[in-house]
């Protein structure tokens, strides 16, 4: 899906040709490029960005890991984000900031390139809810602490993701999901894990995977619906005393899983995630005033 035409580029509202990302450079030749996925909800007061700060202190975190100078601070990021959703004209969508070194030169050397600092949108449609995906637990391991810092989104990271998701693919399965070095479970290509048995949410530690905004948006839910929430090393065959298992992210919230591969397998009603995702909906659409303090009215 095309971004939408109307994109903030390094402090400026411009047509989305200005992008311009044709040109040999750092970011798409080594993946030195940071990014973070947002999303805008009509709420009753006007369009909400759901978690910004926490969007905005990642995304942040993300440039600093790469030594990034994006030459804005949050406060003017956030306001290029209100800037830009008003711009476009979107009550409910998806937000993406992007920063890349973006100089036309050869070299590992990053220290000192240019950066080019994006801001795309995409409408979002009202959305069905999304069909159950089937899993595949991947030949692939989760990347770790030691080999690369975890709680940044860095796009070269993400081809471990593709790798799994390839891997997935060419088994008949929908997505992968990663082991962590030591065996036990991690997360899928772009989302966290839960599996709920007997009314607990069992979700890995964040010790090898990106600590989600939504993974911590579910957790708070379910406490407050009293469903404990329990995070530890979970081994794969945990998975086969699954009641249900769903996985979360900004752009999906809650995914239902309905099998994973030699493990797991349920069409039943997934009636904890359906409990979850309820609440998720109205906390996104101001519909809570409780958590009303997650959301940013443009
Ligand atoms: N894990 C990975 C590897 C991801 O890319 C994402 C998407 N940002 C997530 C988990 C889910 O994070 P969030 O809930 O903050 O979107």
């Amino acid at each position: 899906m095309k971004p939408l035409n109307k994109i903030w580029i390094n402090g400026k509202i411009a047509p989305l040709a200005h992008a311009n990302l044709l040109s040999f450079h750092q970011g798409l030749n080594y993946g030195a490029c940071v990014y973070d996925g947002v999303r805008c909800y009509a709420s009753p007061n006007g369009v909400a960005i759901f978690r910004l700060r926490e969007h905005l202190d990642r995304f942040f975190y993300s440039a600093s890991v790469l030594k990034m100078k994006l030459g804005f601070d949050k406060k003017q990021v956030a306001q290029g984000i209100k800037d830009l959703i008003k711009a476009n004209g979107i009550t409910s969508g998806y937000i993406r900031p992007m920063a890349f070194y973006s100089e036309p030169k050869m070299g590992i050397n990053i220290l000192g390139s240019r950066v080019t600092f994006v801001i795309f949108a995409w409408k979002h449609k009202n959305q069905k809810q999304a069909k159950a995906i089937r899993l595949y637990i991947t030949k692939y391991k989760r990347l770790s602490p030691q080999i690369v810092d975890i709680k940044a989104k860095i796009s070269g990271y993400y081809a471990n993701s593709l790798l799994g998701f390839l891997d997935a693919q060419s088994s008949g399965y929908d997505q992968p999901l990663f082991l962590d070095a030591a065996g036990y479970l991690a997360e899928g290509a772009i989302n966290n894990i839960f599996i709920v048995k007997n009314k607990t949410l069992y979700t890995p530690t964040d010790k090898n995977i990106l600590n989600g905004i939504t993974r911590d948006t579910v957790m708070a839910i379910a406490k407050n619906l009293k469903l404990k929430v329990v995070e530890r090393n979970i081994q794969p065959s945990f998975l086969k005393k699954a009641g249900e298992i769903f996985l979360t992210g900004t752009g999906v919230q809650l995914l239902r899983v309905k099998e994973v591969k030699g493990y797991y397998k349920n069409n039943k009603e997934s009636t904890v995630v359906d409990l979850i995702s309820k609440d998720y909906e109205k906390i996104t659409r101001g519909q809570i005033k409780k958590y009303n303090k997650w959301l940013t009215i443009v």
